[in-house]
């Protein structure tokens, strides 16, 4: 199994066959619980909250974990290069997820990190609190409001979780503590290509979201491209450029790169384009699932790239795998996936939300609290769901976020605060 994320997660958890040896391969020690990584970002929460030891999860499972990096394949002889080992298999299940595409401009990474992982959210969080810290201290007014400016590129779900939570961060936190600045002035910026924000949900709730981002303050620019990002600013393709400190993507995401080294069919963003079952054209002992697998439902649209999904192809998975090793128990045909669509959710800030269950859909404090409420149930580990839930409560009842300690410095200025005084 490669991959700890939803689908790797659930597969080791459903597989029980009692013959069968089951390694798990990720490069990081920890399941991250990615839905609420940009509040570990916008200094809600902290690392430990949203991510747990994978070793810690499958304690009282029969799986072998590593702690190592996939490198490439060798299907024909069934094994998989790992930096540090290499691993032969009967079956092999891929979920290695996706990472952050910038349609064709990489080179603008350098100056707009996405969110993806930990380590990625807590450079962003260090990155935007310090940016307040220098306004505090700088006097000219020009360099002041680009400090104070973030810029969220991409007006999907992150990118909306990002501004909404960002400008609560400024104008109901930052701004009670910084004397000479005032945060409530912060300019939260989303530019979204599209005409409205949030384009998967139905028109009435897209709308709705974009009402509850401008309530926050947010200033929302829908059918706006970016041009160019330069260190410190964008230029928009009508010739606007906005000087911003901070600029964060959340456009785009592609599947692992590792999927080139497959040598099968895939798409645009580099997803598999799997068998009905999820396994590979020619190689039916090995399946792809989760945000690297491209599998159409009947509608001809592609399952979406979520959690569910990829907990729902993992099950599926288990069960072909289960069944063929279980003797008289082997179906003549392996069933196709079908993906059973649970609804879609976006929060926007305290008490703002959307949400889609069903044909029910919801908007406002309703969905922010059906949002809160799924998420607490998915989080994985008691202990976490407890300390989240103290922290919400904590937020909403004083106003305040407790994850605020500046830990990762940008290069500039850690050999500043290293060189000799
Ligand atoms: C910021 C953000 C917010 C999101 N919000 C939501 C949401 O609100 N609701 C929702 O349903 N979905 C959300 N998603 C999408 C959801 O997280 C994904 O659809 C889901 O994680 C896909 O599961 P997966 O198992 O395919 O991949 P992942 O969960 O990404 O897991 C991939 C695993 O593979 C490991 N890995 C990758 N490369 C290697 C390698 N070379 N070697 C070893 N290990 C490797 C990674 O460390 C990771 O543990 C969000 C995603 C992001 C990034």
């Amino acid at each position: 199994m490669l991959g700890a994320g939803f689908g790797g997660l659930t597969f080791c958890q459903h597989f029980r066959h009692p013959s069968a040896r089951v390694t798990l391969v990720d490069r990081t020690n920890h399941h991250l619980f990615q839905p609420l990584l940009y509040q570990v970002a916008a200094s809600g929460l902290s690392a430990p909250d949203i991510a747990q030891p994978i070793r810690s999860i499958l304690r009282r499972r029969n799986v072998v974990v590593l702690l190592d990096k996939v490198v490439d394949f060798d299907l024909a002889n069934k094994r998989v290069l790992l930096e540090m080992t290499t691993q032969s298999y009967d079956y092999l299940v891929l979920a290695l997820g996706g990472c952050t595409s910038y349609f064709g401009h990489p080179e603008w990474e350098q100056f707009a990190p996405g969110l993806k992982t930990l380590d990625d959210a807590l450079r962003i969080r260090s990155r935007v609190l310090l940016a307040f810290e220098k306004a505090e201290t700088v006097c000219d007014p020009e360099v002041r409001q680009k400090l104070m400016t973030i810029v969220i590129v991409g007006g999907g779900p992150t990118g909306v979780e990002l501004a909404g939570s960002f400008a609560e961060l400024a104008r109901t936190v930052l701004r009670r503590e910084f004397r000479r600045i005032d945060p409530g002035q912060a300019r939260i910026i989303l530019i979204e290509a599209a005409p409205v924000v949030l384009s998967h949900l139905p028109p009435d709730l897209a709308q709705s979201a974009l009402r509850q981002l401008r309530n926050l303050g947010v200033q929302v620019r829908t059918s706006t491209r970016v041009k160019e990002i330069r260190q410190g600013e964008v230029e928009l393709n009508d010739g606007e450029v906005i000087q911003a400190e901070n600029i964060l993507w959340a456009a785009g995401v592609s599947a692992s790169p590792l999927t080139q080294r497959l040598g099968v069919e895939l798409d645009k963003a580099g997803r598999v384009k799997v068998n009905a079952d999820l396994s590979l054209p020619g190689h039916p002992e090995v399946f792809a699932i989760g945000d690297l697998a491209l599998v159409l439902q009947k509608n001809g649209k592609p399952v979406p790239g979520v959690s569910p999904a990829a907990m729902q192809m993992a099950r599926h998975v288990a069960r072909i795998i289960d069944d063929e090793l279980t003797p008289g128990a082997g179906r003549a045909q392996r069933s196709p996936f079908k993906y059973r669509d649970k609804g879609t959710m976006a929060t926007i800030g305290r008490s703002a939300a959307v949400a889609m269950i069903g044909r029910l859909k919801m908007s406002g404090w309703f969905a922010w609290l059906a949002w809160l409420f799924v998420h607490l149930i998915f989080l994985i580990g008691f202990r976490n769901k407890l300390f989240v839930l103290m922290q919400w409560t904590y937020s909403y009842f004083m106003y305040r976020r407790s994850a605020r300690i500046i830990t990762y410095l940008p290069p500039e200025l850690d050999a500043a605060s290293r060189a000799p005084r």
